[in-house]
């Protein structure tokens, strides 16, 4: 990892989108998981609640099954007591052998998981009934015996139906006594009570416990609807904060870039780690960035010798200075004879002059003045307001610093200025820079080291 990066990411606070984003993923997979799970209880509870419902309807239809079969059997042998007609005992049997209401319904009624007390009801039930019929198909034997009716005329079990001796020595009447005794007398209504009754606690039984098993199913199918609905809710919330998180985390942020990037700006740090880390990165490079440049451009601009303008910075404000009409003056300066002290002290030794005249230059002159380096050991100065009534001071600045060279520090060859001063009323006049050089060629004329100001009369 490079420098610039370590020293971002230990920067760097912050949410990391990464861990929201696994932390969701785990969250929503497990509501998902009790979401389902829920639903599946929903779904088991709903059906057994439908069992349930549908046992306790099974139940009572069953129940009155039994009641009208059973009632159907004792009219039909009632009816054959009094009127003898056979095609009550016909009728009979075909609710017995085919109809089978009570049969089927018992059967079905047997089908219920029901504990050993409760379907010995119902077995108690069939026992009576069973007796019951034995006693129904007696009288029926007792009719038939009394009517004289052919054997072949009668149902195989009427006619397998033994008569006890008594009853065999019985006058026809007496027989149709007994018979209408069997089916009419209070023994006969009491068991068939017996089996009612037993009948109903079976069912009783029945539909008490299947209507608990639909309160129960029904309640638990509520709870299990409540817990979809808090997972719903939950899922609801959390999405909701995943939209929040990606508004706050990833949208700003990076609306807030877009507008840094397009405004050219360093980037504000914000949204999320992975975010932050970005823009942290960005800024590093940004600031290497604008340094650079301000270092190209200050390269561009100034002359690395001596640090003041160079001759391109001097020409652009030149051309700045055409469009201005506020009154300049312009001085250009040549070191005398410095061909010279190049070959006398050395090449170092004239940069190390260069550089000093510059200093002098920029020590000398006022801040809203332009000291360049147009040339190899020619200087200029570009002074702004500057009108001929400075021309004292210019020449007091000239004479200062020429002193200053002439008395340089041990060591240090003695040199001298020759310079040459042009004004100009409206900026940069066009032929100012010509002006101020035929004024420096007349200092040099002169012989040296001493300044001249271009008078229009001279030319
Ligand atoms: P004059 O009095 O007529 O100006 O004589 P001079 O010897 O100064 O002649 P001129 O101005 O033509 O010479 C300029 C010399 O400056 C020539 C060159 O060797 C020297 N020079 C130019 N640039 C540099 C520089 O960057 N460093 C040094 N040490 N010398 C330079
Ligand atoms: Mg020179």
């Amino acid at each position: 990892m490079k420098p610039m990066e370590e020293k971002s990411k230990k920067k760097v606070k912050g949410i990391k989108i990464k861990n929201i984003n696994i932390y969701m993923m785990i969250i929503s997979c497990v509501l998902y998981l009790f979401l389902i799970w829920a639903t599946v209880h929903a779904s088991q509870r709903y059906n057994m609640m439908i069992t349930a419902t549908e046992d306790y309807i099974a139940c009572e239809r069953n129940a009155a099954l039994i009641e009208e079969g059973s009632d159907y059997l004792t009219e039909q042998v009632r009816l054959y007591t009094v009127t003898r007609d056979t095609v009550y005992v016909d009728n009979y049997f075909a609710e017995v052998y085919e109809t089978r209401r009570r049969d089927v319904a018992l059967e079905q009624m047997t089908a219920f998981n029901v504990s050993q007390e409760v379907s010995g009801y119902l077995q108690t039930a069939l026992d009576y009934s069973n007796r019951l019929m034995t006693e129904e198909i007696y009288a029926m034997r007792l009719i038939a015996r009394a009517e004289e009716t052919a054997e072949t005329a009668l149902p195989d079990d009427v006619r397998k139906m033994e008569l006890t001796e008594e009853d065999l020595s019985l006058s026809p009447e007496e027989m149709e006594a007994k018979a209408q005794e069997l089916v009419f007398g209070s023994a006969y209504q009491e068991s068939k009570e017996l089996i009612m009754k037993n009948i109903s606690y079976f069912v009783d039984n029945i539909i008490d416990s299947t209507m608990q098993n639909q309160k129960q199913s029904a309640s638990k199918l509520k709870s299990t609807m409540t817990q979809q609905r808090v997972l719903i809710s939950v899922l609801f919330v959390e999405n909701i904060f995943v939209f929040i998180l990606i508004i706050v985390l990833v949208i700003n942020p990076l609306k807030i870039y877009i507008e840094n990037i397009e405004d050219k700006e360093k980037l504000n740090v914000a949204g999320s780690y992975e975010f932050k880390y970005l823009a942290l990165t960005y800024n590093n490079i940004y600031e290497l960035n604008t340094a650079n440049e301000a270092m190209l451009n200050y390269r561009a601009e100034h002359d690395a010798l001596t640090g003041i303008i160079n001759r391109g910075a001097f020409e652009r404000l030149k051309q700045f200075l055409k469009t201005k009409d506020t009154p300049i003056a312009l001085m250009i300066l040549d070191v005398d004879k410095f061909k010279q002290v190049n070959d006398r002290y050395g090449h170092e030794m004239g940069d190390t002059i260069l550089k000093k005249v510059a200093n002098l230059l920029e020590e000398n002159f006022r801040a809203t003045d332009h000291p360049a380096r147009i040339g190899g050991d020619e200087f200029a100065v570009i002074l702004t307001d500057a009108t001929e009534e400075m021309k004292p001071v210019i020449e007091e600045k000239i004479m200062s610093i020429n002193n200053t060279l002439m008395n340089p520090e041990k060591d240090m060859p003695k040199v001298s200025l020759s310079v040459g001063i042009a004004f100009s009323a409206n900026g940069f006049e066009d032929d100012l820079y010509r002006k101020a050089d035929s004024a420096l060629y007349v200092t040099k004329e002169n012989g040296r080291c001493g300044y001249t100001f271009y008078e229009e009369k001279k030319e």
